[in-house]
């Protein structure tokens, strides 16, 4: 399977935190033909184990596979669902946007509804409508419809988005936060083939909501050093200053010196940055950032973990229509292979 279609899959699955399951059959499926054994810990992050020599490091990969959504949070008598975020959106994109709500009874079609400008009054048109104003119509006329069709508190909503070309290389969905770096890890495992080091590949649960299954899982796995397969804010779009960020898409992996979570490990940055160079892979690098990456929940797990951060920079995180380039996935893939195979020179 190439990246692309592997990234179409994932994209189109839906995961929001705590509801990773559709995700995590996906990536058994794509990490089990690469992996001497794939296991699922209590948690239910997914753990793709390579095995290696037991004098060589072993290497805890991580890409989160869940997303930002949203969460039923009560349902009215005349069958509109309101609801809680779960993990970061700007209220300023929901309005209008198409969702599924995950019931038990399967996947409903909705919109996010909100009062039409021709009844606003003029103060409300200049104001960000607050999440609590906003509602889910699935066309259920009164609250026992919405029921009758399964959907009840604590439902989850993912937006109703597939995956699309845009260009050459350019491709555009969902959930590229992370399911980019879940095809990432997909595709290093596949270029791995032979190494002496130890890999367990992680697709992690809860990061949006705290980076939560990263830190049980490198508990478990108990690296000698680790790195988080990530998405990073794309700076190439207008009114974005390159003092806030300067990744581009199409440019290479993003390799972070510091984010608000993690000052990169020297020895592992040191690590990346002569590969790259020796493999004569295209990268870039980024400080100082805002926002972290399950690295920072390695890195302090136990007595501490080395970890770094391999980002595939990508344009409207965390809205429902993220925009990437399949060369960044590609380039991070060939450098976290490449890593492996040299890790033993530099642990
Ligand atoms: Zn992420």
């Amino acid at each position: 399977m190439s990246v692309n279609e592997n990234l179409e899959k994932l994209s189109n699955a839906m995961g929001v935190s705590g509801r990773e399951g559709e995700v995590r059959e996906l990536m058994i499926k794509m990490m089990t033909p690469y992996a001497d054994e794939v296991v699922v810990d209590k948690l239910e992050n997914v753990i793709a184990v390579k095995k290696g020599k037991s004098s060589s490091p072993k290497i805890m990969l991580a890409a989160h596979m869940d997303e930002v959504g949203l969460m039923v949070k009560t349902i009215s008598k005349e069958g509109y669902l309101q609801f809680a975020k779960m993990g970061g959106i700007d209220d300023r994109i929901l309005p209008a946007q198409k969702v599924m709500v995950l019931s038990r009874k399967g996947a409903f079609p909705g919109i996010i509804g909100s009062k039409p400008q021709h009844v606003q009054k003029e103060d409300e048109r200049k104001k960000v409508i607050a999440p609590d104003e906003l509602f889910i119509d699935v066309g259920a006329e009164c609250k026992e419809a919405a029921s009758a069709m399964g959907i009840a508190v604590g439902d989850m909503v993912g937006f109703d988005v597939k995956y699309v070309s845009l260009g050459k290389d350019v491709v555009m969905g969902k959930a590229f936060d992370n399911r980019a770096g879940c095809a990432a890890i997909v595709e290093a495992l596949r270029l791995i083939q032979k190494t002496d080091c130890s890999v367990c590949a992680v697709g992690t649960v809860q990061e949006e909501v705290g980076l939560r299954g990263a830190g049980t899982a490198a508990f478990g796995v108990d690296p000698d050093l680790a790195l988080a397969l990530d998405v990073t804010v794309a700076g190439d779009t207008p009114g974005i200053r390159e003092i806030d960020t300067s990744t581009k898409i199409g440019k290479g992996p993003a390799l972070s010196i510091s984010d608000s979570g993690l000052i990169t490990h020297p020895k592992v940055l040191r690590w990346l940055l002569e590969t790259a160079e020796e493999e004569k892979i295209p990268f870039q690098i980024e400080a100082g950032l805002m926002g972290s990456t399950d690295a920072a929940r390695i890195y302090l797990t136990r007595q501490g973990i080395p970890s770094g951060n391999v980002s595939i920079a990508t344009r409207y995180i965390h809205s429902p229509v993220a925009v990437l380039s399949l060369k960044d996935i590609e380039y991070s893939a060939k450098l976290t292979a490449a890593a492996i195979r040299n890790a033993s020179k530099h642990f």
